[in-house]
């Protein structure tokens, strides 16, 4: 069982010091303790709340400790079992971290979730269909909740997050703006993915030609915003944000690395009368069924379209979560195991 541990912790930008790849002697199937369940991870998911886990600070998400396996959301297969809910064959997800092989004591509620491939591909369970999926619904529907007509922005618009909250966005029949990095992205968020416009943010560098930008894009001003990036993003749209308009303040990517992100005008809130609201999606488990049933049927059914970045082996997950943090994926960043 191939691993890779946290090494170290990244003075501001990480790199691929900071992680080490080990070898696991795995139990056999005879070998397991009751309750126990083995499983062979055909995915990893690389998300951008792994870089606040391996600082030793501060944050809404427990540090991750030195020298052990990096934490994060796996779907794969059970290939031996000592517990009656599961039999070799189940398809599963649950956090089984930076390895191939994920042994666990399944015997608690909610460690292990069975999933159904039949309409929705596997690895869908730890992009649109998990969450980051409910990441967006959440924003989208208990913070933003648009009416129609009303225009929605988001940042990062093509990735995980930011693909599902433009196309729910839609769904309710509001006008949706993305920001994303280069012309590609933007391209494929507006013919893909059917926003009404994406503005390639790295072609306005200043906040006067990024504002102008918006405006362009967002005629009747901005109602809603769903944040995934901060900086000059934000200030740019609470430049065109309506009164009343609702921020959900999901992700601040460009201060990950412990950059600063001030607000250039935090005046705006009170003038617009703006209500801005952060969230973490795991403290909102109440929501989940219900967002993944819509999310679950609009992806079977074709209606909610993702992309995925896959990388090949667990040897090339650091890499690949560099990339995330640079914005070098384009869509769900996920690590392919076998
Ligand atoms: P994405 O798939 O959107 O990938 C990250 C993207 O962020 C990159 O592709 C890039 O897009 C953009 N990016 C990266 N670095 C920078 C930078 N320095 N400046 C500007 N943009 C950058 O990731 P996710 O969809 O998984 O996550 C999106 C956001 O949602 C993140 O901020 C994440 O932390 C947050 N999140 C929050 C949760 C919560 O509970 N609050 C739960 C899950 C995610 P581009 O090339 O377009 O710039």
């Amino acid at each position: 069982n191939r691993q890779i541990l946290l090494a170290s912790r990244p003075q501001g930008e990480p790199s691929s010091q900071n992680f080490i790849l080990r070898e696991q002697q795995l139990p056999t199937a005879a070998e397991l303790a009751e309750g126990q369940v083995l499983i062979r991870n055909h995915f990893l998911s690389l998300d951008p709340y792994m870089r606040g886990r391996m600082n030793d600070g501060k944050s809404y998400a427990a540090p991750q400790p030195l020298g052990e396996v990096m934490l994060g959301g796996t779907a794969g297969e059970v290939v031996a079992s000592r517990n009656a809910n599961f039999t070799v064959g189940d398809k599963v997800v649950g956090m089984g971290g930076w390895q191939e092989y994920f042994l666990v004591d399944a015997t608690q509620r909610g460690v292990l979730q069975k999933v159904d491939t039949t309409h929705i591909p596997l690895s869908a369970y730890l992009g649109a269909v998990g969450m980051p999926g409910v990441t967006a619904w959440y924003g989208l529907v208990k913070i933003i909740n648009p009416k129609a007509g009303e225009t929605v922005v988001v940042s990062a618009a093509s990735g995980a997050v930011g693909s599902v909250v433009g196309q729910l966005a839609k769904a309710r029949g509001a006008r949706a703006v993305g920001l994303a990095g280069g012309a590609d992205k933007c391209r494929y968020v507006v013919e893909e993915l059917g926003f009404d416009a994406c503005i390639d943010y790295k072609q306005h560098p200043d906040l006067r030609s990024l504002s102008a930008a918006l405006k362009a894009a967002c005629p009747d001003g901005i109602d809603g915003h769903f944040e995934n990036v901060g900086g000059m993003i934000l200030d740019a749209v609470m430049l065109r944000a309506n009164a009343f308009s609702r921020v959900a303040m999901c992700g601040m990517i460009s201060g990950y690395n412990g950059e600063p992100i001030p607000l250039a005008a935090p005046q705006l809130i009170l003038s617009n009368r703006m209500k801005v609201e952060g969230f973490i999606v795991s403290e909102h488990m109440d929501v989940w069924p219900e967002a993944l049933k819509e999310l679950g049927g609009l992806v079977a059914s074709g209606k909610l379209k993702f992309r995925e970045s896959v990388a090949q082996g667990i040897a090339a997950a650091p890499e690949a979560f560099l990339g995330l943090l640079k914005g070098r994926n384009f869509g769900k960043q996920l690590v392919k195991l076998v």
